[in-house]
């Protein structure tokens, strides 16, 4: 039996599917999530970057960290991960930060940071190697996602201009971390399938306080590097 039976998709989109390179930069909370999610979905072949090793801390919210893996590099903990859940997958690892030639080596590339200031490195980098990005952020009980196709629509910059101050990551709890992370796997999913995404020029913005949805429109701005 297919194990890509239910995923309910046609054939043409399941190969799609499975041959589609996917880089994920970032292997904590919304990697983990995207990673899941993308493994599922069976993506062919996932590139995972990131230079941080297994904390107890991540243990919350980082499912597919197990408790033996502490001390481990997330991307060799992932990668054990991808292939006793699914060793069709081929994984790829980088345990270092992101740069601008391994984006050149996949289709899609997707920010599942938690700092700014390498969110909008991302941003540059899909820019200039003209590959979409999908963009997501977590703050305590909110987060948002966006999807940029390079030079068609607004990016990172057009949404925040330059500022790319640090931010502190001060932790977030899992149910909100793993829907955004979600969300984000199926901008990656309608990216590939569908060649568009459903937050194209917009920012969806959540607040799980109250369960406000709100999509924001973006227009590209005309002042920006993109
Ligand atoms: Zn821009």
């Amino acid at each position: 039996m297919n194990r890509y039976l239910k995923n309910n998709l046609s054939k043409e989109i399941q190969e799609i599917l499975q041959s589609a390179k996917v880089l994920i930069c970032g292997c904590g909370g919304l990697g983990s999530g995207v990673i899941s999610n993308l493994a599922g979905l069976g993506i062919g072949t996932l590139g995972l970057c990131d230079f941080d090793k297994v904390e107890i801390t991540n243990l919350n919210r980082q499912f597919i960290h197990k408790y033996e893996n502490i001390g481990k590099f997330k991307t060799e903990s992932a990668r054990e991960w991808i292939k006793s859940y699914n060793p069709d997958i081929e994984v790829k690892t980088y345990a270092e930060p992101a740069k601008e030639w391994m984006f050149s080596e996949y289709d899609i590339a997707v920010d599942c940071t938690d700092n700014f200031k390498i969110k909008f490195q991302l941003n540059d980098f899909a820019l200039n190697t003209d590959k979409p990005l999908v963009h997501a952020g977590v703050q305590g009980e909110q987060g948002q996602v966006m999807s940029i196709i390079p030079h068609q629509t607004s990016c990172l910059r057009c949404v925040l201009g330059d500022n790319s101050e640090e931010t502190e990551n001060s932790g977030v709890i899992s149910p909100v971390v793993n829907t955004i992370a979600a969300i984000e796997s199926l901008e990656v999913f309608k990216l590939i399938a569908n060649k568009e995404a459903a937050l194209l020029n917009k920012v969806l913005f959540i607040n799980f306080k109250n369960y406000s949805f709100k999509t924001i429109d973006f227009s590209k701005n005309p002042h920006c590097i993109c």
